[in-house]
C-alpha cells in the first residue's frame, strides 16, 4: 500500500489506494480484490478490469476486449454466490462512498 496523496478531498475516506495507479477506491473494490485473491497488491476498478484475461494487452492473445459492465457483472454473480464477500458487499454504506461520482466503483 502506498502512502495516501492528498488529490482528493475525500481521501479521508478511502482506506485503500491502487498500487499501480494510486487511484483510492472503497470497501467494493477491495472486496474485488480479494475474490481475486489480490492481498498484497491492490487495485482500482479500472486496472483491475485491464488486467482480466480478454482486455487489450492480455497474455492470452487477441480477444475480444472485456467491458467494465460485463466484467462487472461476472464478479457480482460470484461476490452474490458467496456469503463471506456478500455480507461485508452488502454491509458497506454506499452512500458515504465518495468514489461514486468519480465514477470508481460500483456504489450508487
Ligand atoms: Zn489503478
Ligand atoms: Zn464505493
Amino acid at each position: 500500500m502506498t502512502v495516501p496523496q492528498a488529490t482528493y478531498s475525500e481521501t479521508d475516506f478511502f482506506t485503500y489506494l491502487c498500487d499501480q495507479c494510486s487511484t483510492p477506491f472503497c470497501e467494493r473494490v477491495h472486496i474485488l480484490n480479494l475474490v481475486l485473491s489480490y492481498v498484497d497488491d491492490e487495485y482500482c476498478l479500472n486496472c483491475l478490469v485491464s488486467m482480466q484475461p480478454g482486455a487489450s494487452g492480455s497474455i492470452d492473445g487477441p480477444q475480444t476486449p472485456v467491458s467494465t459492465e460485463t466484467w462487472v457483472s461476472q464478479m457480482l454473480t460470484y461476490v452474490m454466490a458467496r456469503d463471506c464477500f456478500k455480507t461485508p458487499w452488502e454491509s458497506f454504506e454506499t452512500a458515504a462512498c465518495p468514489g461514486k461520482p468519480i465514477h470508481q466503483c460500483f456504489c450508487g
